[in-house]
């Protein structure tokens, strides 16, 4: 179930450059999926993942982890042990 308190949180969005509520971040995806850029704006707020995981249908949510971008230090630290290995 929802939390009133957390859908009505709110940060200013990198995208639109203003205040907006996780409300908005919870529809503002492709179909009825959340935006996928949730998990980056969210997590230092409170724990955005596990609120995802209770309250999405486990399609939607998965759906979502599993479109997530891979982050540019987990990349870096790819190729940096690609590199190694062909030395
Ligand atoms: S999750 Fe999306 S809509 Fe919400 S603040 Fe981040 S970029 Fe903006």
């Amino acid at each position: 179930m929802s939390d009133p308190n957390i859908d009505n949180m709110e940060l200013r969005c990198p995208r639109l450059g203003s205040l907006i509520p996780f409300r908005y971040c919870l529809i503002s995806g492709e179909g009825d999926l959340p935006c996928m850029k949730i998990m980056d704006c969210w997590w230092e707020i409170f724990d955005v993942d596990a609120y995802l995981k209770e309250n999405l249908p486990a399609e939607a949510y998965n759906k979502l982890v599993t479109a997530q971008p891979r982050s540019k230090v987990a990349t870096i630290v790819e190729i940096a042990e690609e590199a190694k290995k062909n030395k």
